[in-house]
Formats: C-alpha cells, sequence, structure tokens
C-alpha cells in the first residue's frame, strides 16, 4: 500500500514542485490549500489547476480569516505589497502563516493516518520569512510529535521540505523535469482578476530571476505584456 503525504499547495511555483516530488516519491498525496484572506486569492485558482495536473486523491481547501488578524500587505488592503522587499522581513511576511498551515496539515495528516507533510519552503532564494527556516520546521516536527494522539502512540510525523535548500533556478529544472507546467502556477502578490502577475513585488521578482538563472523561458503571464501577450 501506497503511504499517504498531505501537500501544502498554494498555487505558487515551489508548492507545485513539491507536490510533484511527492507524487515521484510514490506517495498518495492529500492536497491543502487555504483561503486565509489573501489578497491575490487567484492563486487558488492555480492550487486547483496544479493539482489535476500533478493527480491528487483529494484536495482540500480550508477557509481561515487571517484578515481578521491583519498585520501583512497580503492580507491587510490598507498596506500597499512593496516594489522590492526591502530591508529585514518584508510587509508580505503573514503573522503566524506557515505555523497555522502545518496545523492544519497535521490534523489531517493524523486523520487520514499519514506520517509525511510535505511544504515547499525555501530557505535560499526568499523574501527572509522566519517560518520558512529549517530550525522551524525542526521545531514543528517536534511539536507534531508532542501534539497528536498519533505522536504520543509513536507515530513519527516528517514535515518533508525538498526544496529547503535550492535556489529557484534549481527547483524549476527539477519541476521540468517531473511534468510541472509553471504557466498553471501563479507567485505574484498583485495578479489581477484574470491571474496576470504584475512583474514588481518581491515574489515576482524572485521568480523572474529563477527562470533567467535556469536559462528556460518564463511563461508567467505579465500585467505589462498583456497588450503584446494574452
Ligand atoms: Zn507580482
Amino acid at each position: 500500500m501506497k503511504k499517504k503525504a498531505v501537500v501544502l499547495v498554494s498555487g505558487g511555483l515551489d508548492s507545485a514542485t513539491t507536490l510533484a516530488i511527492a507524487r515521484a516519491e510514490s506517495f498518495d498525496c492529500y492536497a491543502l490549500s487555504f483561503d486565509y484572506g489573501q489578497q491575490h486569492k487567484i492563486e487558488l485558482d492555480a492550487a486547483q489547476r496544479v493539482t489535476q495536473l500533478l493527480g491528487v486523491v483529494e484536495h482540500k481547501t480550508v477557509l481561515i480569516g487571517l484578515g481578521g488578524i491583519g498585520g501583512s500587505a497580503l492580507t491587510d488592503d490598507h498596506i500597499p505589497v512593496p516594489k522590492f522587499g526591502g530591508e529585514g522581513i518584508p510587509v508580505t511576511y503573514v503573522p503566524a502563516r506557515n505555523t497555522l498551515f502545518l496545523a492544519f496539515a497535521l490534523g489531517w495528516a493524523e486523520v487520514l493516518g499519514a506520517e509525511d507533510i510535505f511544504i515547499g519552503v525555501n530557505a535560499v532564494d526568499y523574501s527572509g520569512y522566519p517560518d520558512c527556516r529549517p530550525e522551524f520546521i525542526q521545531a514543528f516536527e517536534r511539536l507534531a510529535r508532542l501534539a497528536t494522539k498519533a505522536g504520543s502512540e509513536g507515530v513519527q510525523f516528517k514535515v518533508q521540505t525538498p526544496l529547503i535548500h535550492r535556489t529557484k533556478a534549481e527547483i524549476i529544472q527539477q519541476g521540468l523535469t517531473l511534468g510541472v507546467n509553471y504557466a498553471l502556477t501563479i507567485s505574484c502578490y498583485n495578479a489581477d482578476d484574470k491571474g496576470r502577475a504584475c512583474g514588481y513585488c518581491d515574489s515576482c521578482h524572485i521568480r523572474k530571476e529563477g527562470f533567467e538563472l535556469a536559462g528556460v523561458s518564463d511563461p508567467t503571464c505579465y500585467v505589462t505584456r498583456s497588450m503584446t501577450q494574452k
């Protein structure tokens, strides 16, 4: 029998690649997305497309109202998304987001009898978010084993982070070999309602540079090119 894994899928490039890796490692994948009050809700359509392309047993989208807490350019429309990340941790950081996402993934894993949770965090080409660091992931694994009934009965939950030490270019190259169609994914924090990327936010910069360094053409549809490219 194949092992089950819960895979966090945002609709972006990293999580699509992570799902492809989990599939290639022969896991039965249960995809989990969040409608968390993000301004760029269009990414949830991308999550749907990605899970359909790569194949999952089930895809759930859970509603969590992080807009009620605010404190991030991604969940509060009074805080603009900056053109560059800037110094330190940028305002696109969402307070405790990955802690909350992993907590839901852990709960579902326990229900499914899965030991593995996949998350596409990256600590190389990233925006400096503290909840993408290896130390955080290790701490969460420890929490998972302490916090759950399954953990107290000996289940060794693992938070798998196959991308954590890779560059964006390496991630793209691996995803392409595994059949990821990056045209389906959306990374932009400011994508319009057609899913077109702004081309200037931190996430767009990181993605664009990744395609350049990978030496492959960037399939992203940008607003600024919308006159010539649909
Ligand atoms: Zn953007």
